[in-house]
C-alpha cells in the first residue's frame, strides 16, 4: 500500500522527502524540468516500498502512510499521486487537474498556512 502526499505539500514543495527516499519514487525532483510547473510532489504507488523514511522528513506532515490513513478530505489526492508520471504530459495534466479541483473544493483548508494545514485535516 503506497504512501500518499497531500495538500500541505502545496506551497511547501521543498523536496525534503525526495532526499531521503531510497527508491527515487517521489517526483518531480528539483533537478527535473517538470518541477517548476508541478503544484505539489507525487509518490509513484507501484515504486514506493513503504519504508516510511519520507514521513518524518516532511516539515509539514503532508505524507500519510496508506490510502486508509489518508483523511477523507484528502482522498481525492490519492488519485493525483497514482496518475502522475514524470515526463508524461497527459498524466501530469490529469494529476494537476485533480490538485486544482482539490484546492477549489477546499477553500477553508487551503486558507490555513501549509505548516498548520495537516493539523486541520481531521476537522475540515
Ligand atoms: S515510503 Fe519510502 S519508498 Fe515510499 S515514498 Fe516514502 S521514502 Fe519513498
Ligand atoms: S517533504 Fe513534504 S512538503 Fe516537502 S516536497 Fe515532500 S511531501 Fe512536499
Amino acid at each position: 500500500m503506497p504512501f500518499i502526499i497531500t495538500d500541505p505539500c502545496i506551497e511547501t514543495k521543498d523536496t525534503a522527502c525526495v532526499d531521503v527516499c531510497p527508491v527515487d519514487c517521489i517526483h518531480p525532483r528539483k533537478d527535473e524540468p517538470e518541477f517548476a510547473q508541478a503544484t505539489m510532489l507525487y509518490i509513484h504507488p507501484e515504486e514506493c516500498i513503504d519504508c516510511g523514511a519520507c514521513v518524518p522528513a516532511c516539515p509539514v506532515a503532508a505524507i500519510y502512510e496508506s490510502i486508509d490513513a489518508t483523511p477523507s478530505n484528502q482522498k481525492d489526492l490519492i488519485d493525483a499521486n497514482a496518475v502522475y508520471r514524470n515526463g508524461d504530459a497527459d498524466a501530469m495534466a490529469r494529476a494537476e487537474e485533480i490538485v486544482k479541483a482539490h484546492v477549489a473544493a477546499q477553500p477553508a483548508l487551503m486558507a490555513i498556512p501549509a505548516a498548520e494545514r495537516q493539523a486541520a485535516h481531521a476537522s475540515h
